[in-house]
């Protein structure tokens, strides 16, 4: 499951399951990053306000493994946006990270209020050209965020990271980003367990004997999008992984479709600042 892989608009490939570090201690970020590789995850989701990139970099030359088998992402947070300081931001998460590219570097927030993510984007398309990030993608665009961005720029993001789980399923954004060629990327794909306990996920469980969280990382899978889960213990790292024995049935992925509430555990993209 972790080696399985989409391809991004650029015709490089992305893992479709990794591992979230939000909210990972700075100082035990590079045992749960090397942890998590050794067990066989293939992508880590960072981001500069996560404040442990440097625990990142260490993680991934903890695990011993080629540094090429390793997919990389970060953001560049909404108070660096502008031309010159996503320049400077990116050159100081790689230093951080201790590494000379990441695989891919996101726009965190459209942040509609600053009106900068245009600049944003354009010191991000310099920084592919210079090899300093090999895929660039947003966070939390709308649809009209991710329409303007296009029309300016000419420029596809590969993949939009948006809040996505059962209560919270974005079916419009979804259908956007498949016809625009955008990869869709969830976070908090585990809702804060607010579906654990719905008639479609036990029912799931319950035929299948996985747990409520494999439930849904495997919904997450069959409708087509990658997905970053977080744990920091090592059992729950496991579970989180281990999705490839079993599949919803339609019915099982309808029954789920009916949980969708529009409901938001983040913030709203377009306040957000
Ligand atoms: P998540 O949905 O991954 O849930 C994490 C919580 O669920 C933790 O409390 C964890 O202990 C628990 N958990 C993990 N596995 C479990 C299991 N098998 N059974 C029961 N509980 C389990 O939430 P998240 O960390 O908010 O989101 C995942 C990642 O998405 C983040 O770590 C981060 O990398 C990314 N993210 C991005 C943005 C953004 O704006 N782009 C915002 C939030 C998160």
């Amino acid at each position: 499951m972790p080696t399985q892989r989409l391809r991004l608009n650029d015709g490089h490939m992305i893992p479709r399951l990794g591992l979230g570090i939000w909210q990972v201690p700075a100082e035990t970020t590079a045992g749960t990053v090397a942890t998590a590789l050794r067990m066989g995850y293939r992508l880590v989701d960072g981001a500069a306000i996560y404040g442990n990139e440097a625990g990142l970099g260490e993680g991934v030359r903890q695990s011993g493994l080629p540094r090429d088998e390793i997919f990389v992402t970060t953001k560049v947070w909404n108070d660096d946006q502008g031309y010159d300081t996503t320049l400077r931001a990116v050159e100081a998460s790689l230093a951080r990270l201790g590494m000379g590219q990441v695989e891919l570097c996101l726009i965190h927030w459209p942040c509609p209020a600053r009106d900068r993510y245009l600049d944003t984007w354009r010191a991000l398309i310099r920084l592919r050209e210079e090899g300093r990030v090999r895929s660039i993608g947003v966070s939390n665009f709308m649809a009209e965020h991710l329409e303007r961005l296009v029309g300016e720029t000419g420029v596809v993001p590969v993949l939009n990271q948006i809040e996505l789980n059962p209560r919270l399923q974005q079916a419009e954004l979804r259908a956007l980003h498949d016809r625009m060629g955008i990869v869709t990327q969830s976070w908090t794909p585990l809702g804060q367990g607010r579906s654990f306990d719905a008639a479609p996920i036990r029912e799931a469980v319950a035929r299948t004997g996985k747990s409520p969280a494999q439930v849904i990382l495997r919904w997450h899978l069959q409708l087509g999008v990658s997905v970053i889960p977080r744990s920091t213990r090592a059992a729950g790292l496991a579970e989180n992984l281990d999705l490839a024995d079993f599949t919803l049935t339609d019915a099982e992925m309808a029954a789920i479709a009916t949980l969708d509430e529009g409901l938001r555990c983040g913030p709203d993209p377009m306040t957000f600042a």
